[in-house]
């Protein structure tokens, strides 16, 4: 057995867990995605293969397992959805848009084995004070807009995620990491890792000629201290 299957292995003993990786980035496949995706707000699903990967890798580093996390710009839930089938303790879900989390709620009761997991479901703007008011977290994790329709928002997720919890996961265009890093940095975090992909952007939106575009990605682990 390889050191990465023996860690695994131990891993799933410790911590009782039902499913593997791969089995995970299945069930991830098969979940409903936006119906009618709204571009202003950069709405992509992270592709399942990609959220397999990162959840299992949170879960590796002990930040899934009986953790209460919060899905920032949850859209039709991929994320948080995966968490709670590692175990998560709570996923609270917020999204702003409706009918994503129409979507969501679809998502979630397609799902055996959900009972008892307790997820929350907040309409809601990641930038508003009052709307966020109350959501608390042992883990932040999000696919927020990269920025390149609404400037800034990227790092109001990222500063929202920072205010929330003490650990948090999350994507970025890999060109604006090295800027992103020093604003982390002034809010007293790092950068405890990073995985590089290339984020398939599927033609969700008819105009899209080509139908799969990739895009360099980073998803960022963001610690306090
Ligand atoms: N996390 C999902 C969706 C990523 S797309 C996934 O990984 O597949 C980004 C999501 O953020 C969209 O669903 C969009 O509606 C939502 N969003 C954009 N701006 C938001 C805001 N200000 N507050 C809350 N959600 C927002």
């Amino acid at each position: 057995m390889g050191k990465s299957e023996w860690l695994i292995k131990e891993a799933e003993e410790k911590m009782s867990i039902t499913i593997s990786k791969s089995q995970l980035g299945i069930i991830l496949s098969k979940l409903k995605v936006f119906t009618d995706a709204d571009l202003k707000r950069e709405e992509y699903p992270t592709d399942a293969e990609i959220a397999a990967d990162v959840l299992w890798n949170a879960f590796m580093n002990k930040d899934i397992d009986g953790k209460v996390v919060v899905d920032l710009g949850a859209g039709t839930g991929i994320l948080g959805i995966g968490a709670l089938l590692l175990g998560a303790k709570k996923v609270i879900f917020v999204e702003i848009d409706e009918n994503n989390i129409t979507v969501l709620k679809e998502n979630l009761d397609s799902l055996e084995g959900l009972e008892g997991h307790d997820p929350e479901i907040i309409k809601g703007d990641v930038r508003e004070d009052q709307d966020m008011e109350g959501v608390e977290g042992d883990v932040v994790i999000e696919n927020p807009p990269f920025g390149s329709k609404e400037k800034g928002i990227d790092k109001e997720f990222l500063s929202r995620a920072m205010d929330i919890a003490d650990i948090t996961y999350s994507f970025h265009m890999t060109e604006t990491v090295e800027y992103l890093k020093g604003f982390i940095e002034k809010k007293g975090f790092m950068v405890s890792h990073r995985w590089y992909y290339d984020f398939p952007l599927k033609a969700v939106h008819k105009f899209h000629k080509r139908k799969i575009h990739r895009i360099k990605v980073s998803c960022l682990r963001i610690k306090k201290g």
